[in-house]
């Protein structure tokens, strides 16, 4: 059938390059490091889109759109923004093509379309939306702002990887403006809960909660929060990021407001954003050698119904007892499809939705018909059973809710027993080699020890996790004082 994919333990990396072409999720395109999303991929993503979006607007978000282009002036503005993104910007400099006049197949740009002023393809956009909310914020009135937008941005990667790294990708990007401190800091922390919460609830994937090292900080930021959940390779993958911007964007565009109090000042700055990255995620969290894995929450067919039929007259009595199933599924809020193609074989169908990672397959065949029975199988532990016909609603009812839960409790379990406390650098190397995983040690709190570290091994500080036990100690690398321990790990 040419459905196989390599295993996880052959080439993890050749794995999930297979697996997300094979399952229909993505593809390479003719543009470098840009993927086309395909259909069935693309359903998830709106699966995701949807959750998230319900989030947002119950805690008092709305959406709007701002351009995909930002003159360059404005870009610069903010200085540390600008400069850490300049390395990964995509620059329109010309308007127009004409024909080449000494090949007239051929088209060349236009000198004489040149622009003025140079334009940034966002690679994210709180420079145009700080010029924006100039203009829209006059009095603490006007404040807060709790603005997302759903859009897409270009950052030019030099390496990329199908949905855990593109040149564009797809992302929402909250940008939100507060009348003091504390306000931006605690949205900022609303907004990291709610990734944590959709990451663990929607994709039954654990999150570690923490705060970025200065040196892993977003361009701008004061602080970045965010989620960080553990590959089945022992790889590290940053889900999410929430930013607290302090007042620089609000100094940089001149964003006032006149207080309470009657006082002229500079209001306060958060962002957050998660990307089509989480795609990648839930591909790597839960997918096995046979194809994907899918948490029922985020799945877009949760039950497939195949017959299995010798001629048009059985296939007519098998229709009729599945469709019967998949109104009464759908009236219990299950989404199904009920697959009676006639041009392919049910072994191929079965391998197809196994690939696919639909999390339950129902067959009928002429037995089943006379034992008003059912065989029902389930992707994540491949395991098989018979099912009266009268059963299978509240059997598969129960089945999402479980297949749900156990999905999670592997993945956590997979990924406590990858969290290794380490107190010596020759541990930490050894358990990195051997194990891989988070590494939770002591560090002295400097970013130049953080970058010999990353030099020596590899691994990168995650996070420091919010939740980290009081326990002082004395660094891995240089023996210094620390105040608490660090995650540390190769990281996507
Ligand atoms: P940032 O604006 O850098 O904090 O990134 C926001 C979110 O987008 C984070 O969850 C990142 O993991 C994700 N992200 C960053 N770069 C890429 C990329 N090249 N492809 C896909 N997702 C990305």
């Amino acid at each position: 059938m040419g459905k196989n994919i390599v295993t996880r333990s052959e080439d993890y990396s050749k794995w999930y390059n297979e697996l997300v072409v094979k399952a229909n999720l993505a593809e390479n395109s003719a543009v470098r490091g840009c993927m086309v999303i395909k259909p069935y991929g693309y359903a998830i993503w709106e699966k995701m889109q949807a959750q998230l979006d319900k989030m947002f607007k119950e805690t008092g978000h709305e959406n709007a759109y701002f351009p995909l282009f930002v003159p360059k002036s404005l870009f610069e503005a903010e200085e540390k923004n600008a400069e850490g993104f300049a390395k990964e910007c995509a620059v329109v400099t010309h308007y127009r093509l004409k024909t080449n006049p000494d090949d007239t197949s051929k088209l060349i740009v236009d000198p004489e379309a040149k622009l003025e002023e140079e334009l940034i393809v966002r690679p994210t956009s709180e420079a145009i939306i700080w010029n924006t909310y100039k203009n829209w914020v006059q009095s603490y009135r006007d404040l807060p702002l709790l603005i997302n937008q759903w859009a897409n941005v270009v950052r030019w990667e030099m390496r990329t990887r199908l949905f855990l790294r593109t040149a564009e990708f797809l992302w929402q990007e909250g940008h939100t403006a507060h009348a003091t401190k504390q306000e931006a800091l605690d949205e900022t922390m609303l907004m990291n809960n709610i990734y944590a919460e959709f990451a663990e609830s929607f994709m039954a994937m654990p999150v570690i909660k923490g705060s970025k090292t200065e040196s892993e900080r977003f361009a701008g930021a004061e602080e970045t929060y965010c989620i960080e959940a553990m590959m089945q390779d022992g790889k590290a993958l940053q889900a999410g990021t929430s930013h607290f911007l302090g007042q620089n964007f609000a100094k940089a565009f001149d964003v006032k407001f006149t207080s309470k109090e009657g006082k002229l000042e500079h209001v306060w700055a958060t962002s957050w954003g998660v990307s089509t990255r989480l795609m990648g995620a839930l591909v790597m969290t839960h997918s096995d050698d046979n194809g994907l894995v899918l948490p029922p929450n985020l799945a877009p067919i949760q039950v497939v119904i195949v017959p299995i039929y010798k001629g048009e007259e059985q296939l007519a009595q098998i229709s009729e007892v599945a469709n019967k199933l998949a109104d009464e599924l759908k009236v219990a809020g299950i989404s199904v499809k009920y697959d009676d193609r006639d041009t392919q074989k049910p072994g191929w169908k079965f391998a197809q939705y196994e690939m696919q990672g639909v999390p339950v397959r129902l067959a009928i065949g002429p037995k089943d018909l006379e034992k008003g029975s059912v065989e029902l199988a389930r992707r994540d532990t491949l395991s098989k059973e018979f099912v009266q016909q009268t059963e299978v609603v509240e059997k598969v009812k129960d089945l999402m809710v479980e297949i749900q839960d156990s999905l999670f409790n592997k993945a956590k379990n997979f990924r406590d027993e990858h969290i290794t406390r380490v107190d010596s650098f020759d541990e930490f190397k050894k358990v990195l080699k051997e194990k891989g995983g988070f590494i939770s040690a002591h560090w002295d709190g400097t970013s130049e020890t953080e970058n010999k570290i990353k030099d020596l091994t590899k691994a990168t500080i995650r996070c420091i996790p919010f939740d980290r036990e009081e326990e002082t100690g004395s660094c891995v690398l240089t023996g210094k004082p620390s105040a608490g321990r660090v995650l540390f790990a190769k990281a996507y």
